[in-house]
């Protein structure tokens, strides 16, 4: 029928006027994440013994860390340092981490530019997320 396209249009059209708005207005308001999202990682160095189980339990190899002993012959984490653009975000890191150090995070403004940028320092990183949420 001549047309019927035009009509079938117009009709969805007008139904969605009639529904409630649903634009999200980012970047000026941060979306409202279901809780099921996983998009970053996030740690807290000062809970990190070096135990390195985070690194073994990881499938793709994604974290590498060091660490150093302490004038109590303690270990002190060095460096930490995950190869986001490999990472699942599986969680199985953070189910093997003893200390609740290492984190999923719902994190989503991750963008970069050159991949060597996805080599994330979690010393470093952990730093500005305080350092921003003291700002706040
Ligand atoms: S979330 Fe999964 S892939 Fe990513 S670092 Fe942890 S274990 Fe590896
Ligand atoms: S498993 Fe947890 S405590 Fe152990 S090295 Fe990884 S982040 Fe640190």
């Amino acid at each position: 029928m001549f047309g019927k396209g035009l009509a079938t249009g117009l009709k969805i059209t007008l139904k969605r006027m009639l529904q409630p708005n649903i634009t999200e207005f980012y970047p000026d308001v941060k979306a409202d994440l279901p809780k099921t999202v996983r998009s970053s990682m996030g740690l807290e160095p000062e809970k990190c013994i070096s135990c390195n189980l985070c690194a073994m339990a990881c499938p793709n190899k994604v974290i590498e860390l060091t660490s150093e002993k302490d004038e109590n012959n303690k270990k002190v984490l060095k460096t930490y340092n995950m190869d986001v653009g490999r990472c699942l975000f599986c969680g199985l890191c953070t189910e093997a981490c003893p200390t609740k150090a290492l984190k999923v995070t719902q994190e989503y403004e991750n963008a970069v530019y050159h991949p060597e940028h996805m080599q994330w320092d979690m010393i470093k990183r952990a730093k500005e997320v305080s350092r921003k949420e003291e700002k706040e």
